[in-house]
């Protein structure tokens, strides 16, 4: 069994640990990424409403990432945590082939799992004519014929979104949705089409959406179908750290609670991303990967600092014998004190006062 020990492990090496890594390492921190590859967006063609990235597959976006991480001299292997535990001095996480990782730190950026309808034909259009976000699609589908598949009470609000699209939009309510007489006008002020009964199949003939059909027989076509999935955080594994996923107010799903710097309920344990934001994009996961990675550098800097102040670092050691002739001497000592710094060396930080040595 193979146990390594890093200062950061980050399990998911998607935008949002992909950042956090690079946070890390550059802040000299050693780093190791866990990785399954499959990226919630992967089967989209490009990412949209990323700037300076717009359009880009999500695969050349994870390998230039993975590439910038790999150059500050973070660590990435490809494989499933299965398991997370604590231990005296951190945390061990296990991989599916039992390979055993361990770090003072432990990031979680997993994402999530979209859980879709079982209707024929839906999953093979996911990300492509079949999509859920009107800022990840809503540009590239304006104007088209759109259908709403009704799947909650959510279907009658993502109806009156993508209305700012297009102005041919059909809800179907797949006896799923029943609006109340409030919503029934928004949508008829709207000039938004509603179409009673379940929706049977998904139909792409050509591989290309061309409708949907509701029953045995009724056809109609629609260019692009959206679909509000239920959002599972993809978390399972840290139930051995006693963090379970939380329903979702909005009972879309459910995420792992995590503060505004990712903090979670466990001491030491961090959320970045789609796993404890389920509404977060890819520049938003990254942005939140950024936050936790900032956070746990200032963490393990407190406890350092608290690591040296009680002399764990040894009271007789180089530094702390240089650092007591420093205050005790001061201005008295013989001289190398004020010779200039050799150019590119860092001065050394004085200790204000005698902590107790
Ligand atoms: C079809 C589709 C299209 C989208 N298009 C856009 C778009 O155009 N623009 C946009 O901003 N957003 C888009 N999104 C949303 C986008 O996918 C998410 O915002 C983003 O992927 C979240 O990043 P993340 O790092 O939190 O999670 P992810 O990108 O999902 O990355 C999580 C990583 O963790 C890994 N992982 C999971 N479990 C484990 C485990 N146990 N051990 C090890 N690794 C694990 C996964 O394999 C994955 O690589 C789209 C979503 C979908 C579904």
């Amino acid at each position: 069994m193979d146990i390594t020990r890093f200062d950061v492990i980050i399990v998911g090496g998607g935008p949002a640990g992909l950042s956090a890594a690079t946070t890390l390492s550059r802040a000299l921190r050693s780093v190791l990424v866990i990785d399954s590859g499959s990226p919630r967006n992967g089967p989209a063609a490009g990412i949209h409403g990323y700037l300076s990235r717009d359009g880009m597959s999500p695969a050349e976006f994870l390998s230039i990432g993975r590439a910038e991480v790999l150059s500050y001299g973070a660590a990435i292997i490809d494989g499933a945590a299965v398991s997370a535990r604590r231990t005296p001095d951190g945390f061990a996480v296990t991989l599916g082939d039992a390979r055993q990782f361990s770090a003072r730190r432990l990031l979680i950026t997993t994402g999530l799992t979209d859980v879709l309808p079982a209707i024929k034909g839906l999953r093979e259009q996911w990300g492509k004519g079949v999509v859920h976000c009107p800022y990840c699609h809503g540009w590239e589908i304006r104007g088209q014929r759109i259908g709403v598949l009704g799947t909650g009470p959510l279907s009658v609000h993502q109806a009156l979104m993508f209305r700012q699209w297009s102005p041919d939009i059909t809800l179907f309510l797949n006896d799923s949705v029943d609006p109340a007489d409030e919503e029934w006008e928004k949508l008829a002020a709207r000039n938004i089409r509603v179409v009673d009964g379940a929706v049977t199949s998904i139909d792409a003939p050509d591989g290309v959406l061309a409708g949907v059909t509701v029953g045995q027989r009724m056809a109609f076509g629609v260019e692009a179908l959206a679909v509000g999935s239920r959002m599972e955080a993809r978390a399972g594994f840290l139930e051995s750290l006693g963090l379970d996923a939380q329903e979702h107010p909005l009972g879309v799903g459910d995420a792992i609670d995590a503060d505004a710097t990712g903090m979670t309920a466990v001491r030491g344990v961090y959320a970045a991303g789609n796993v404890s934001n389920l509404m977060a994009q890819v520049v938003t996961s990254a942005a939140e990967g950024v936050t936790a990675g900032t956070r746990i550098n200032a963490d393990l800097i407190e406890e350092e600092t608290r690591w040296a102040v009680e002399g764990h670092f040894g009271v007789f050691s180089a530094a702390s014998e240089a650092a007591v002739a420093r205050v005790v001497l001061g201005g008295r000592g013989h001289g190398l004190e004020s010779a200039p710094l050799a150019s590119g060396s860092s001065p050394t930080v004085l200790p204000q006062r005698n902590t107790g040595f």
